[in-house]
């Protein structure tokens, strides 16, 4: 956790991101990455990786018995997916903002999906939909030894310490 923790409710706050297959065969992971530093995150964690059947099937366990789902695990698998750790304060519910909705087709231009995909299908990344859900996503998709806590030096000018 950043120092001014105490004094900034919820800047500890961290929710797992990964930019799916498409979007890695796509080359937006720079686009990506670049939304979250502007908007003011911190990255604590980054990782290029080839999903394994087991984690994406823990991953996305609640849609297990969606018709989609054989179609999504072998999406997912499909290539190699960027997965990264961001923090911040309310970057849960942010990112949700910033990704925008799961049908791409009803996804607002100025989101990620609103502005890179057309389909549910494929909408080029994922976001943790709540704190809980992210705790448990994180320590899936990551050991707590790739994960870094640091200070950014632009803190004083995205929080009031
Ligand atoms: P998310 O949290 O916005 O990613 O949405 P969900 O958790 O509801 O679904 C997880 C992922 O499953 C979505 O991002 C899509 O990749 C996929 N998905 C969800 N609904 C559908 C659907 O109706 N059809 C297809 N093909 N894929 C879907
Ligand atoms: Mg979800």
């Amino acid at each position: 956790c950043p120092f001014y923790s105490s004094a900034v409710a919820g800047v500890c706050e961290r929710t797992l991101i990964a930019v799916k297959p498409d979007g890695v065969q796509r080359k937006l992971v720079g686009e990506i990455i670049k939304r979250f530093e502007q908007r003011g995150f911190t990255l604590v964690g980054l990782k290029l990786l080839q999903a394994s059947e087991g984690i994406l099937a823990e991953h996305y366990h609640d849609l297990r018995r969606k018709p989609f789902y054989p179609a999504l695990l072998r999406y997912m698998a499909s290539g190699p997916v960027v997965a990264m750790v961001w923090e911040g304060h309310n970057v849960v519910r942010t990112s949700r903002a910033m990704v925008g909705d799961t049908d791409s087709s009803q996804a607002k231009p100025g989101t990620i999906r609103g502005d890179f995909s057309v389909h549910i299908s494929r909408n080029v990344i994922h976001a943790s939909d709540s704190v809980e859900v992210a705790e448990r996503e994180i320590s899936l998709w990551f050991h707590s030894g790739e994960l870094i806590s640091w200070e950014t030096s632009d803190q004083s000018h995205l929080y009031q310490v």
